[in-house]
């Protein structure tokens, strides 16, 4: 049997309707932007394996650090116990996240961070305010509309309500929902947070970019204005970074866009280099503080057999000194750059093409809609691009009919290039 059909009979993918799928390809090997399959092809990994690799793939400087950790300590229990990679880490991601945040807690995914994110913003109110008629103080959440944090109840909770959530919506929390802001709503969205005055505990929103909704993009100075008014309401600012950290955006965090900052920042994805699967949830002092207590009640029951995995604080202490690296500052600069003339000129050429709307850029980002059928993730526009794609050499794996473009930082001109060649000739492709 080939490994397609041995995966046939013993894997359930995710995010896959296996009736009359086509079969995965099988990767044996990865090195820089490309990955290459049992029969020797090679593609251009060109969303960078869902957004978590940053540095390329196999990437010697991660694998060695891997390699050294796992042969020294591979893992230890993290209650009573503690070691150097999580610490170094921990002093390193403090020193240059975005905001004042003093505490660092380890978990295993991006949307175990937003979980820890939520718990510890609703446990807050609950150990610093008294309750009221037997509630508590503050119980609502507020968040955006065509939000995505994460596949777990709490993180599916705060996302939008959509085609992911539908099978589980009577199960999901209430949440306040809002449009991101623009000049044009911003002044209804603060009245209707008004309206909710301490009753809500928290805010979470993806800065800048709502990723898996659409990629979407909004201002900055529209995010900055409805920060500073949610945080003149007391509420907790959680920032989900944990696919516009580390460079992305531009920035090593979106958050730096911002004057107004988060209380509380989640991160994954891009935090190992997309090596090993880590989750951190950052705090401020003032949230920390809340659960300290000769009352043991107001302490933090939250953790993960594998919290703080000296293997992935590794690999992300590694990451860490490449994204910190001039090279990769240049590489970011140069995406940003040829982006830029690409989506200038796509624009220009396509002004009179309704096939594509609304071409846009944030960092390293590209994105644009295919006019035709539905605006919806089940568009099958999606999986003809991507069959189309890998006949070149590329991987691409659109949102429905949101195409998008996310290498990883080490892609060559040569490679970017291939790409747009590709992107132009949909054109003719849809
Ligand atoms: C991907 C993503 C998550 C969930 O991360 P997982 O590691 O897939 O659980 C949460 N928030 C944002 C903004 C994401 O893009």
């Amino acid at each position: 049997m080939t490994l397609a059909e041995r995966d046939r009979q013993s894997i359930w993918h995710p995010y896959t309707q296996h009736k009359n799928m086509t079969p995965p390809i099988p990767i044996v090997r990865g090195e820089k932007t490309l990955l290459f399959d049992e029969y020797g092809n090679s593609y251009i990994d060109a969303i960078s394996s869902w957004w978590v690799n940053i540095h390329g793939h196999a990437h010697p400087s991660i694998a060695r650090k891997i390699f050294e950790q796992a042969s020294t300590l591979e893992h230890v229990i993290f209650t009573g116990f503690t070691h150097e990679p999580a610490v170094r880490l921990a002093e390193r991601l403090l020193k240059i996240l975005p905001g004042d945040f003093s505490k660092i807690f380890y978990s295993d995914n991006g949307s175990t961070a937003v979980e820890v994110a939520i718990k510890m913003s609703i446990q807050y109110w609950r150990n610093t305010e008294p309750e009221k008629n037997n509630k508590p103080s503050r119980n609502k959440i507020l968040a955006f509309r065509h939000a995505y944090h994460g596949d777990t109840f709490g993180a599916m909770s705060v996302s939008d309500r959509s085609i992911f959530t539908a099978a589980f919506d009577d199960y999901l929390f209430e949440v306040v929902f809002i449009d991101t802001p623009t000049s044009s709503n911003i002044t209804s969205l603060k009245q209707k947070i008004g309206e909710y005055k301490n009753e809500i505990a928290c805010f979470i929103y993806e800065p800048l970019l709502q990723a898996a909704g659409g990629m979407r993009m909004y201002e900055a100075v529209m995010l900055d204005e409805l920060l500073a008014f949610i945080k003149s309401q007391d509420i907790i600012c959680i920032g989900d970074e944990v696919m516009t950290g580390f460079g992305r955006t531009g920035k090593l965090f979106a958050g730096e866009y911002m004057q107004h900052k988060a209380d509380i920042i989640c991160l994954s994805k891009g935090l190992t280099g997309g090596s090993l699967a880590m989750g951190i949830t950052a705090s401020s002092q003032k949230i920390f503080d809340a659960f300290l207590s000769d009352d043991k009640s107001k302490t933090f029951f939250h953790g993960h057999s594998y919290t703080a995995n000296p293997i992935a604080c590794a690999a992300a202490l590694a990451s860490l000194d490449l994204t910190e690296g001039e090279d990769c500052k240049n590489q970011i600069q140069d995406i940003i750059h040829h982006h830029k003339n690409f989506i200038d000129q796509f624009a220009r050429e396509n002004k009179d093409n309704i096939t594509f709307r609304n071409i846009r850029q944030l960092g390293t980002i590209i994105a644009f809609e295919i006019d035709k059928g539905d605006d919806s993730y089940l568009n099958n526009i999606s999986a003809v691009i991507t069959l189309q794609a890998l006949r070149k050499g590329i991987y691409l794996r659109p949102l429905g009919n949101t195409v998008y473009l996310m290498p990883p930082y080490c892609i060559n001109e040569e490679e970017l290039e291939k790409v747009y060649v590709f992107l132009k000739s949909l054109t003719r492709i849809v």
